[in-house]
């Protein structure tokens, strides 16, 4: 660290959305104005000009959103660590039980680098699942938060607690799942109620009674495919219309969804907008993609995440938001400029909702979590990804040309 974090109270000279040049006026962390550019200004370093930072033009979005994130179990910035064990869910469960205590996971240690990582390109707001089970217990939401504290609001973090080892299977998750919620998780998670525990009805209830005693969330890893997958977010529909919890169910993954034909899909993704259920997607390769504009056209809002990123399920995953934009887009086959800045507002502002926030985005009121990119436009960014120049979270200047300041 060469330098600490500077407190905005104007960025000067930014293109919010790549639209007119622009002062963004901050405040205890918050936009409070956003004005034409005003040349004739105080600039960056003049007498007077304290909290003045000079954006140069650049284009200016909202801090990137990372819907579904695991930031406690990554080895970010430990030695190589090989791929091994066995593949699928349950391989990769074993894999890691058997060798998380090795690399110090979970960890504050750990966590703060992948974390450091995430600032550094730009992601100033995580929705991170945290695992829960009966070898970690709570200790790993702990860590979490123990985390996201030191870096002082560089982060904004909400906390999945995470069955990653399943739930009913485990005589004992569900209790800690309750404990959970009942300490401050801001939403409880569930892993393939069929194919993990072998009961979805079983997990499903027990994770909707929690839900609805605590006033939590509940956000449910989903790989089941096709009819099973499907069968599995029709219970979960169900569920959250009887306990009127519209608006607090996610389905992450969902690769039935992809999957369905025809008015098969139409037909759940119409349901589904309507018990107001939510999805996140990793933009994976060799899955078969979300209807992504689809799933907007029917209420059914879509945040972007990049799950694991260099942990012991795979060494892949830089954490760049703005780089899996990107593919998100390629993958959905987005070309028009209207469709590619859709793309940027699923990675940011209309990801407001998945970080528990009313609004996250350039606009008064808005916490001032700002990125600037050398871009012509939006669309321009989401294809090139440019190096973030400078990142704004909570009004101060987190990262600068790749110097992560906290
Ligand atoms: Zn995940």
């Amino acid at each position: 660290m060469t330098s600490s974090p500077t407190t905005v109270s104007v960025l000067r000279d930014v293109r919010p959305w790549g639209g007119e040049r622009s002062d963004l006026h901050v405040a205890d962390g918050v936009i409070t104005a956003v004005a034409p550019h005003d040349a004739a200004a105080p600039a960056a370093g003049a007498a007077g000009s304290d909290g003045v930072v000079d954006g140069g033009g650049l284009l200016a979005l909202p801090g990137l959103v990372n819907a579904h994130a695991h930031v406690d179990k990554s080895w970010w910035g430990k030695p190589w660590v090989s791929y091994g064990g066995e593949g699928g869910t349950q391989g990769r469960i074993a894999h890691e039980r058997a060798h998380r205590d090795e690399l110090g996971i979970p960890g504050v240690d750990v966590t703060l680098a992948v974390l450091r990582e995430s600032v550094r390109t730009g992601t100033t707001a995580v929705r991170t699942h945290v695992d829960v089970d009966l070898g970690v217990g709570l200790r790993g939401i702990e860590v979490v938060r123990e985390a996201v504290a030191a870096l002082g609001g560089a982060v904004h973090a909400e906390i999945v607690a995470f069955p990653q080892d399943g739930v009913l299977r485990r005589p004992g998750v569900l209790e800690l799942l309750d404990e959970a919620a009942a300490a401050g998780a801001e939403h409880i998670g569930g892993l393939d109620p069929a194919s993990i525990d072998r009961d979805p009805v079983g997990q499903l209830d027990g994770l909707f009674a929690i839900a609805e005693k605590r006033g939590v969330g509940i956000d449910v890893h989903l790989h089941d495919g096709g009819d099973l997958g499907a069968f599995q977010i029709e219970l979960m529909i169900d569920r959250t219309l009887r306990a009127g919890l519209q608006g607090r169910v996610n389905v992450a993954h969902g690769f039935a969804v992809g999957q369905l034909a025809g008015s098969r899909q139409a037909d759940l993704i119409a349901a589904m907008g309507e018990a107001g259920i939510t999805m996140t997607t990793v933009a994976p390769i060799g899955a078969a993609p979300l209807p992504l504009l689809a799933l907007r056209a029917a209420g059914v809002p879509v945040g972007l995440g990049t799950d694991g990123i260099r942990d012991l399920w795979s060494p892949y995953g830089t954490g760049d938001l703005l780089a899996l934009t990107t593919q998100l887009a390629r993958l959905s086959g987005l070309r028009y400029d209207e469709d590619l800045v859709t793309a940027a507002r699923v990675a940011s502002a209309d990801a407001a909702r998945f970080v528990g926030r009313e609004v996250h985005d350039l606009v008064v009121g808005a916490p001032a979590d700002v990125v600037l990119v050398d871009a012509e436009n939006v669309p321009d960014a989401v294809v090139r990804a440019p190096r973030r120049a400078l990142v704004v979270a909570g009004g101060r200047v987190v990262a600068r040309h790749d110097e992560v300041l906290v």
